[in-house]
């Protein structure tokens, strides 16, 4: 379910709206002061939040246990297979 973002031009504060279906449209406000001069902010709420989580689970310490920060090449080896991991997960949605 889309969630689309959008942040005052006014106030700054940013609306969120909730879109039951995708084709659905919608003429955003600003939900706190009634400004209609907002802007979309590129989220894809829901998508993101679990990309978080998923990021910062790949970031857990205990995974970087045996990197070498001397050394690129067990860097970039680390950095390769956590790229693999997120992309195996956005390429699904
Ligand atoms: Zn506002």
């Amino acid at each position: 379910m889309p969630i689309y973002e959008y942040r005052c031009g006014t106030c700054k504060k940013v609306s969120s709206f909730l879109l039951l279906r995708a084709t659905e449209e919608i003429e955003p406000y600003c939900k706190d002061c009634g400004s209609k001069d907002v802007t979309r902010i590129l989220s894809g709420v829901s998508v993101i939040k679990d990309g978080e989580k998923r990021i910062e689970r790949l970031l857990d310490p205990s995974r970087f246990s045996g990197l070498d920060e001397g050394d690129p090449g067990s860097i970039e080896k680390t950095i390769k297979k956590l790229g693999r991991e997120l992309g195996d997960e956005i390429g699904e949605g």
